[in-house]
């Protein structure tokens, strides 16, 4: 008898699970996708002719078996990617990570070497977020690059509710001395089809069947049977194997309580002028007052052609559940979660997991999974 395998999500994580499972002929795989499309935010989306994607969706890992599966299904075009950080009160824009030269050019430079001398990265505090940062890069530097944009970045108050346990610490020195690649050695990369990562997720669930426009409600974990809501009309599907990449909380009826996610808006604007940045760079950072985190010049990521330039604007905003919030309760809330999953059934990716991961992140995990399987 086939193995009958529900697969919640068609992501990065859900279409990889689910590429690597059909292998087997002995697995009958069925995907659930709330949007009418796959790919979540990696989807590539038009306005006005141009492409673009919720926020830009570099592809980067240090891994060449990963960048070689990603290659094999979606051509990769390698190059460098290069951003900036607008800091207000010096009217200026500096690279970002930080760099030693930029220091130079900042009107409190002495102000701020003074304060670098006296850290001692002895000292380097992993209590919290902010904890970090400051025995990193001394106050000054923080309030200029980390402080407000991190507090717009999570829709938190302060920095000190973020677990300084995750990836976007810096563990070595934050601040470089020349190398202004965003992502200093690893490959990094965006598919040369204008339509982006669209064909890895098309071509691989062609043959597979994938109920779109269809959101898990419920799970029952004795019978391992999952709810599903169509257009208002609900259905039963029970299998042998659940694999779940979407959000853990909404299909254990928030038992634990609702995971805390920071959400964001996309606004588009298309201006008259061939790029709207320097060629050097592809997005900047606003760490300010400013109620937007990121603009991009989204020609340089997708290389469209267009007299015209398209910017999309990140504004946060509770009208999505994008980044899981690294804050300790969340975090015991989503463990609470997890202690209760049943047999049988598996997480994978960012939501699934309610941890911040990269599009190589998640390929990996589905990986991993699959060997777990075998
Ligand atoms: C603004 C932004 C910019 C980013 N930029 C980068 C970048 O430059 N580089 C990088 O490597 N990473 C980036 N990331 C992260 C990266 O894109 C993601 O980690 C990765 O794509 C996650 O894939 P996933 O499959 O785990 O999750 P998702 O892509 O979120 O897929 C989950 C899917 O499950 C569906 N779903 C959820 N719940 C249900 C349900 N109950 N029933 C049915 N379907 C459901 C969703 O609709 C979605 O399609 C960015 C993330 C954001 C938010």
């Amino acid at each position: 008898m086939k193995k009958k395998i529900a697969i919640i999500g068609t992501g990065f994580s859900g279409t990889t699970i689910a590429d690597l499972l059909s292998k087997d002929l002995n697995n009958s795989i069925t995907l659930f996708e709330s949007n009418s499309h796959p790919g979540g935010g990696c989807w590539t989306k038009y306005y006005g002719g141009h492409p673009y994607t919720l926020g830009p969706r570099i592809f980067y890992t240090p891994k060449s078996q990963t960048f070689e599966y990603l290659d094999s299904k979606v051509k990769i075009r390698q190059y460098i990617t290069r951003s900036l950080s607008y800091v207000e009160a010096d009217d200026n824009f500096y690279s970002y990570p930080l760099q030693w030269k930029d220091i130079e050019r900042m009107p409190d430079r002495v102000k701020v070497k003074g304060e670098l001398d006296s850290l001692n990265p002895k000292d380097i505090s992993i209590e919290n977020f902010e904890s970090y940062w400051l025995s990193a890069i001394g106050p000054t530097m923080y309030e200029k690059f980390v402080n407000n944009y991190s507090k717009k970045m999570w829709s938190i108050k302060s920095n000190k509710e973020l677990s300084a346990n995750f990836e976007w610490i810096n563990k070595g020195t934050p601040i470089r001395d020349g190398d202004e690649r965003l992502f200093g050695e690893q490959l990094t990369g965006y598919p040369y089809n204008i339509d982006g990562y669209n064909s890895f997720f098309s071509n691989i669930l062609k043959d597979k069947e994938v109920y779109y426009s269809t959101k898990v409600i419920h799970i029952d974990r004795d019978k391992l049977e999952l709810t599903f809501d169509k257009n208002g009309e609900q259905g039963k599907f029970s299998a042998d194997l659940i694999i779940n990449t979407g959000h853990t909380d909404e299909v254990f009826n928030f038992e634990h309580g609702e995971l805390a996610y920071s959400g964001r808006q996309l606004i588009k604007v298309v201006l008259p002028s061939e790029y709207a940045f320097d060629k050097d760079y592809e997005w900047v950072h606003y760490s300010g007052e400013e109620e937007y985190t990121r603009i991009v010049d989204f020609k340089k990521v997708t290389q469209h052609k267009s007299p015209n330039c398209l910017l999309t604007i990140e504004i946060p905003a509770d009208v999505n559940r994008l980044y899981p919030k690294q804050i300790e309760s969340e975090l015991t809330k989503y463990d609470n979660y997890r202690n209760d999953f049943p047999k049988n059934y598996f997480c994978l990716g960012r939501l699934g997991n309610f941890k911040y991961t990269g599009i190589c992140d998640a390929i990996d995990q589905a990986h991993d999974l699959f060997s777990d399987l075998k």
